[in-house]
């Protein structure tokens, strides 16, 4: 799909309505949202709708995340160059980019294997080959690839996954919405040691639940 001076500029306002709610302070995360064609990732009878700062349906009862979701758990993960990241729920494969055009090394998870596969074919369009996808359980994390500076969860967790947290490093960073089906509040996990782990809440959220076991 082509990216035209008409998307560039629909990036433009998306990116200015982000700014006027003054939550982003990290300049570089409005850069990658000003940089990455978010059309790209929906259907292209939805182009109107891909610079809207909404959620909106990818398949499988999945969303892509609102922009701003998206710019807050980044802002959350503190990104610096080369860390390793692990995203659970690649979904479209938006957020792996925003991560990926931050300078992190990103690995990323998603449990539907229809879903990874045209993330894939989607971010290999756009050049970023560097992005590594899974087809797997986020539950259990990625312990072959451990441990991640940073973990980002893209689904509503009903509970705190235990596995990621042993997949952080030391000084490490897990961002999670956590709550049943419908709201979940947004936590940041900061592990200080083995021993000690500070937890922070950032205000409710409506993410797509995090399901058990990957699906075809
Ligand atoms: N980050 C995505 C939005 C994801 S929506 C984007 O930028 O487009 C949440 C995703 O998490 C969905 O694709 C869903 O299938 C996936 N998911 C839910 N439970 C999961 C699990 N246990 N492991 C991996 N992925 C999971």
């Amino acid at each position: 799909m082509i990216d035209t001076y008409r998307h560039k500029g629909m990036r433009k306002r998306l990116v200015e309505t982000i700014r006027a709610r003054n939550i982003i302070h990290d300049e570089r995360i409005l850069d990658a949202i000003e940089k990455i064609p978010r059309h790209c990732f929906l259907d292209s009878s939805f182009v109107e709708y891909a610079y809207q700062d909404k959620p909106f349906p990818i398949g499988k009862d999945q969303t892509i995340s609102q922009p701003t979701t998206v710019a807050i758990q980044t802002q959350l993960l503190e990104i610096k160059k080369y860390d390793r990241i692990l995203e659970v729920g690649t979904g479209s494969g938006y957020q792996a980019s925003v991560l990926y055009e931050m300078g992190a090394r990103v690995f990323s998870i998603e449990r539907f294997k229809s879903l990874s596969v045209s993330a894939a074919k989607i971010l290999r369009s756009l050049g970023y080959t560097g992005i590594k996808l899974f087809h797997g359980d986020g539950y259990k994390g990625l312990p072959g690839y451990a441990p991640f500076h940073k973990i980002i969860v893209t689904a509503g967790a009903p509970y705190l996954p235990e596995e990621l947290l042993k997949q952080l490093k030391i000084g490490g960073m897990l961002v999670i919405p956590i709550g049943e089906s419908g709201t979940q509040i947004m936590k940041r996990y900061t592990k200080v040691s083995d021993t000690e782990i500070v937890e922070e809440e950032f205000g409710d959220f409506s993410f797509v639940p995090m399901l058990k076991n990957k699906q075809e």
